[in-house]
């Protein structure tokens, strides 16, 4: 059978990677070298310098390719590394439409380097897909969407984007850090670029930053990968295994968030002291049936605001979990509770987060794959 129609389970361990020629080494090798001898000038194996190639990234790169449904795949020292990889195909006076509700870092590079550099960014509410028709005009080139959307949890609907990306000749990027292969496959839905950060569940254990990005088309990967070499944002070998490893257990870490985190939004959603909880899994979540539609599970990632909407409530309840380690960052094993107003979107002007609905209380929850039994006491003994 080919690699091609294996189920993803099975390509989660096995797509690209084969037993290494020299040795038979079930699990690829960490090539950490920096050249390749030629036998005569030009006359090598394919492999000149690590910038440009890497076995152990071209191993990974094949393996997130298949894992995404895509025929090619590219690797880069961080997701912002690939962030900023996909912007560069564009010149000044270009202009990108932008989901408002993304995570910080991304509109951080938007509107304090690149914006810089002559590129246009509108922000816009896209749970209603048509708003993107109304900011095309003849400078569009672009259109970026996170979803679901991080804190927010908000869903927009790939095809319909993907379908109006066509209709104009734009560039669609997909951010699926948040769902991850295992739950959502943008290609297959007609985006161009599927971005990663695998920081998150990709690698999944929280010791590795890495970045990601698939596609289809030849001429955007020529052009991406031109990019990736040129300006040299890319991973080192131990990274690149790291991340080789973490897929290997993507399903079965995926399955457990996803049950632990379906539990959790329902004992959230019946504490007296909690305002509103977002989680995609809802069934009276505004865009449920996007979600149903397009995604194979809900996953971990929970958002919750206090009845009481003030930092100082949201503050004491950060303080006092114990399992839910307060930190930056998603999709590790272990259970993480952050909050983003002073976090991860302390980039974002007070105004601008606030009229999106990323209020002062909002605690988000990356829930791990602990005891759930556990994971509830704490969040229990925490917000009181
Ligand atoms: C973390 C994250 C990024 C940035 O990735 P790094 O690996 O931290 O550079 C981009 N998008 C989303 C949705 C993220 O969560």
């Amino acid at each position: 059978m080919s690699e091609k129609n294996y189920k993803l389970n099975t390509k989660l361990i096995h797509a690209g990677v084969h037993p290494d020629p020299t040795t038979g080494a079930i699990m690829t090798p960490i090539y950490q070298t920096s050249t390749y001898v030629q036998a005569g000038p030009g006359d090598h194996k394919g492999y000149e310098y690590a910038r440009t190639q890497n076995p152990t990234r071209t191993v990974l790169q094949n393996a997130l390719a298949a894992i995404e449904n895509g025929k090619f795949g590219l690797c880069f020292g961080s997701g912002m590394a690939a962030t900023d990889a996909v912007i560069k195909l564009l010149a000044p006076g270009d202009e990108v439409i932008v989901s408002n509700d993304l995570y910080g870092g991304t509109y951080r590079v938007m509107t304090k380097v690149f914006a810089n550099y002559g590129i246009k960014f509108h922000f816009i509410g896209m749970q209603d897909a048509n708003n993107i028709t109304q900011y095309i005009n003849s400078n569009t080139k672009m259109v970026w969407i996170e979803t679901p959307t991080n804190p927010l949890l908000n869903v927009i609907d790939i095809a319909a984007s993907a379908a109006i990306c066509k209709a104009h000749n734009l560039v669609l990027v997909c951010d699926n850090t948040f769902a991850s292969p295992y739950l959502q496959n943008p290609l297959d839905l007609g985006a161009d670029i599927v971005l990663h950060s695998a920081t998150k569940y990709l690698g999944g254990h929280s010791d590795v930053v890495h970045g990601a990005l698939i596609m289809n088309d030849a001429g955007l990967e020529e052009r991406l990968r031109f990019i990736q070499n040129s300006c040299g944002a890319v991973p080192g070998p131990h990274d690149c295994w790291l991340v080789l490893r973490g897929i290997k257990t993507l399903h079965v870490r995926m399955q457990r968030h996803c049950e632990n985190g379906k539990a959790i939004a329902h004992y959230l959603r019946s504490h007296p002291k909690v305002g509103k909880v977002l989680w995609v899994g809802f069934e009276d979540h505004p865009n449920h049936d996007i979600a149903k539609k397009q995604m194979r599970g809900f996953g971990g990632m929970i958002s919750f605001t206090l009845k009481n909407d003030s930092m100082d409530e949201a503050v004491a309840v950060l303080k006092k979990t114990q399992l839910f380690a307060l930190a930056e960052s998603l999709g590790g094993v272990e259970s993480l509770i952050g909050h983003p107003a002073t976090m991860t979107h302390a980039s974002i002007p007070r105004e601008d987060r606030v009229k999106n609905g990323l209020v002062d209380s909002l605690i988000r929850l990356s829930v791990g794959i602990e005891d759930i039994d556990d994971l509830i006491a704490d969040l229990e003994q925490a917000i009181g």
